[in-house]
């Protein structure tokens, strides 16, 4: 079966090709968010999964580098830390190298997701 399912993190809908049920936690293909299915019918709606805000960010990126090939360098422990700090004082995951807290600047941010580490060789 395939199903399209919107993804609130990234803001995009990405196609899932598994059995969707309430209550399955699915990877966003995107983003490498965990979001809950809270309802299938008339259509499939899901939300972040409810988990403690360090578990949902390290799942978050390591399934992000899982489904891009990526892989985590020696700044990965202070780049999570930035992420909790901003998660903490502004109420989401906005990158800790960036100014502007804006939905784009949700970590994965948008050029991450956009493919801007294949030209940086690096995330910014
Ligand atoms: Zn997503």
């Amino acid at each position: 079966m395939k199903h399209k399912i919107y993804c609130e993190v990234c803001r995009v809908s990405f196609v899932y090709r598994d059995e969707v049920e309430k209550g399955k936690v699915v990877v966003c293909t995107v983003c490498g968010a965990e979001l809950e299915i809270n309802e299938t019918e008339p259509e499939i709606k899901a939300s972040r999964y409810p988990q403690d805000p360090e578990t949902e960010i390290r799942n978050r990126s390591e399934n992000f580098a899982r489904l891009r090939d990526y892989t985590f360098n020696e700044d990965k422990e202070l780049v999570i830390e930035g992420l909790l700090g901003k998660n903490e004082m502004y109420g989401d995951f906005y990158c800790p190298c960036r100014f502007e807290n804006i939905p784009e600047h949700v970590c994965p941010c948008l050029p991450t997701r956009s493919n801007e580490v294949r030209k940086l060789g690096h995330c910014y």
